[in-house]
């Protein structure tokens, strides 16, 4: 028995991928529906993460649903500093794809349902644990304890079973928050995705399904309060300023949502039997739109070490989760600096430093060695690829 707290974007996933090993899996979740924020939200998914999807089967669910992006275009506010990333070059369909959060779950929710040996309990909330021979007794709000071998903890940033373990984590605070919104534009997005580096924080715009773009503004934690309050007219002016011309004019945008950002990482990703994942495990800055995609690959490596056990009986214990954890962490680390420099180098506005933003930007599009870091960082597509990232069934192999 495996058990999965949290049923945000990781811990559906996760199970979803799982479901074909025959495993007995509790997801347990506070929320049955999704929030409000979940309906204004979309996310990109990497080629990677999408080929994880497509191996699950859920391609014909998911297709309708996304806006794939055939070009990212990055560029530097003022400067005639750009680059692009285009999917014909990484010789991909497409570099990823835009979906709402909440139209995700919804697909991932009811794909579970298909499974009589996935138990959904929600609405339901693990208020404790405690550890016991073998495994964790997990305390509920509403039913009786369940006894498991391995705990996920895929419960979110900020993680309250973290904080039940007394488990550090390391933050670095951004003092910005994502300013989150959907915007009509007066061009249309035709699957080209924006990146945009301004003095007022970084902007991205992504191409929806629906023809809107999907905004992501990092602006200062100090004006947040304003531009909660502004109108819209007012918020329009300001973000016409920031976001470049190709997208012409903003003609409407959506109710908004925000999110304080930090660089956030938990001391201890393992104890045995236990396994923090997603947003419990670490958080970052969405400027790159890595978060999630991480997540997915160690779901997907996850699934491999899952796969390949001889007996279940090793399924949990310290030094098989450890080891899973060795394969990990490089892919953890380079991706949380990866993002962390892109804010770095891009957010003083003085001088030198923007010679050397435009230098970056020029090298980044004559280098085709740095360009296919980028390229590699937008795709998913890093280290050594799992099973299921290389459309592989890992339960048939
Ligand atoms: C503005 C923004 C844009 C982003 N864009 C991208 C992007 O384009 N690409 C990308 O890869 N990533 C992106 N990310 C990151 C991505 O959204 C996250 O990595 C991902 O949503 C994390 O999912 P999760 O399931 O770990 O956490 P969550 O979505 O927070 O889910 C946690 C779940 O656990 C439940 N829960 C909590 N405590 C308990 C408990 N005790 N018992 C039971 N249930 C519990 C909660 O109700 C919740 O449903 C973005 C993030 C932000 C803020």
């Amino acid at each position: 028995m495996l058990t999965i707290v949290g049923g945000g974007l990781v811990g559906l996933s996760l199970a979803l991928a799982l479901a074909p090993l025959n495993i007995p899996i509790n997801i347990i979740e506070k929320h049955p529906e999704p929030g409000a924020d979940a309906k204004v939200r979309s996310i990109a998914l990497a080629h990677g993460a999408m080929t994880i999807y497509r191996t699950l089967g859920l391609e014909a669910a998911l297709m309708p649903l996304v806006a794939p992006i055939m070009r990212v275009h990055v560029s530097l506010q003022k400067t005639f500093a750009k680059t692009y990333i285009e999917a014909s070059e990484q010789g991909l369909p497409a570099l990823g794809y835009v979906i709402n959060v909440a139209e995700l779950r919804r697909v991932l929710w009811e794909a579970l349902l298909a499974y009589p040996h996935i138990e959904l309990l929600a609405p339901e909330q693990v208020l404790g644990l405690t550890e016991q021979q073998g495994g964790w007794l997990l305390h509920l709000q509403r039913g009786t304890p369940i006894a498991t071998r391995l705990v996920i903890v895929a419960d979110g940033a900020d993680s309250g079973i973290a904080k039940l373990l007394n488990i550090r984590t390391q933050t670095q605070d951004y003092l910005q928050y994502a300013l989150v919104a959907n915007v009509t534009t007066s061009v249309k997005p035709q699957g080209i995705a924006y990146e945009r580096f301004s003095a007022s924080g970084p902007v991205a715009l992504l191409p929806q399904v629906d023809g809107t773009m999907a905004l992501v503004w990092a602006l200062a934690a100090s004006e947040r309060a304003d531009w909660q309050q502004a109108d819209k007219a007012t918020l329009i002016t300001k973000l016409q300023t920031l976001i470049p011309g190709q997208v012409g004019r903003i003609q409407d945008i959506s109710a908004i949502m925000t999110y304080p950002l930090a660089l956030r990482k938990i001391d201890t990703h393992t104890l045995p039997h236990l396994l923090f994942l997603g947003n419990a495990a670490r958080t970052m800055h969405p400027i790159a739109a890595q978060g999630f995609n991480l997540a997915m690959r160690d779901i997907a490596h996850l699934v491999d070490a899952i796969a390949s056990v001889d007996s279940q009986e090793q399924i949990g214990k310290a030094e098989w989760l450890s080891q899973y954890w060795k394969t990990r962490e490089k892919d953890e680390d380079r991706t949380l600096t990866f993002t962390d420099s892109l804010i770095k180098i891009f957010q003083k506005d003085n001088y030198p430093v923007t010679c050397l933003r435009q230098l970056g930007m020029q090298t980044l599009q004559l280098s085709p060695t740095l360009k296919r870091l980028f390229g590699l960082y937008t795709t998913g597509n890093l280290g050594r690829l799992p099973k299921l990232m290389r459309g592989i069934q890992p339960w048939n192999t």
